[in-house]
């Protein structure tokens, strides 16, 4: 399954949701398995865990155009949004009615979803060794990336 497919069934699944935040690995780990976190009130639990990608395994393309099989799982949970955006997480989608923070729509966070995966600032395109140091020394793109309103 695409990573687009499992979004477009989660946003379709679900009558509002607050945000959707992704999990994903830090590539200079050995990790590689990305956990797809879906905020809304409609969760039956904190913690609940939506058996939709029947082969727990979702493709994901990244920003150099290279395709990526990765294990995945995927939670549903009534906590409420905001997640701290690290290089190894990124929200993908964030409705309009979430307090203090820009909305940002499934397009625009799968793009920046799919540059962080190759180490490249969503914001102002540059592949630095270190995205954290990176955004230690751009204020600018930090606060793009947190999406603070
Ligand atoms: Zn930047």
């Amino acid at each position: 399954m695409k990573l687009e497919s499992l979004i477009e069934q989660l946003m379709n699944k679900y009558e509002h949701i607050a945000e959707i935040h992704i999990a994903h690995p830090d590539l200079s780990g050995s990790e590689t398995y990305i956990h797809v976190k879906v905020h809304t009130g409609e969760a039956e639990s904190i913690e609940e865990y939506l058996d939709i990608v029947p082969s727990g395994n979702i493709k994901v393309k990244t920003a150099d155009e290279r395709s990526w099989t990765l294990p995945v799982t995927v939670m549903a949970t009534y906590d409420g949004p905001g997640n701290i955006q690290r290089t190894s997480g990124t929200t993908i989608y964030k409705s309009d009615d979430v307090i203090g923070a820009e909305p940002r729509d499934v397009e625009t966070g799968i793009t920046m979803f799919r540059k962080k995966l190759v180490g490249m600032c969503p914001h102002c395109g540059a592949e630095p060794e270190s995205l954290i140091d990176h955004y230690r020394d751009n204020m600018d793109c930090a606060a793009a990336e947190e999406g603070r309103a």
